[in-house]
């Protein structure tokens, strides 16, 4: 089975990732969390994504969909996999659509994290006051997250009506408990 994930920063993606994992055995792939391991591994890639992360920006399309297409390619992708983060334009959108028919793969749900916007912000602001500053992402700024914030309803939002029209996508109450939410996406799952 394999799902893409989508909603703003502090939607609750990662946490329901993780869930969906151990629960149906399937593989998190969360692009932030690859960049952030390709910037701690100083690679070329790495190098490169550091400034555009800090500032809030996105990474281009092509580095992204060449990122996922050679990692849904490994092993431990057989079973499915859960994109978190990915993808995050309309053109990523369209590319992955045409990598994965060319490997013979395809989404089988495409689950969007509806949230309120106004409560976004003092979510994600708790989350970086909670978390001691040498775990703090970097991009975990309150002005890098305005323009996250800026950048999700310019670039990404429009990926909504993008799944929309191919009849492929679900909406649950990203403003409900953690289980509430699980159980929402449990049922789109199970149908
Ligand atoms: P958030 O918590 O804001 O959802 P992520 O951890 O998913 O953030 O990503 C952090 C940053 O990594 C983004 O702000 C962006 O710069 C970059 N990034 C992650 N995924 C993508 C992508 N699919 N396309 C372009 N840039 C990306």
């Amino acid at each position: 089975m394999n799902l893409i994930l989508l909603g703003p920063p502090g939607a609750g993606k990662g946490t329901q990732a993780k869930r969906l994992e151990e629960k149906f055995n399937i593989i998190q792939l969360s692009t932030g969390d690859m960049l952030r391991a390709a910037i701690a591994s100083g690679s070329d890639v790495g190098l490169k994504a550091k400034s555009i992360i800090d500032s809030g920006g996105l990474v281009s399309d092509d580095v992204m969909v060449q990122m996922i297409s050679e990692r849904v390619d490994q092993e431990d992708c057989k079973n499915g996999f859960i994109l978190d983060g990915f993808p995050r334009t309309v053109a990523q959108a369209e590319a992955l659509d045409i990598m994965l028919a060319e490997k013979g793969l395809k989404i089988d749900h495409v689950i969007e994290l509806k949230v309120d916007e106004n409560i976004l912000f003092d979510r994600i602001r708790s989350r970086i006051a909670e978390t001691p500053e040498a775990e703090r992402r970097s991009d975990d700024t309150e002005e890098t997250l305005r323009t996250r914030l800026a950048v999700f309803r310019e670039q990404t939002a429009p990926i909504i009506p993008y799944y929309a029209d191919l009849g492929a996508l679900k909406s649950v109450d990203g403003m409900a408990s953690i289980t509430e939410v699980s159980d929402q996406i449990d049922t789109i799952v199970a149908a």
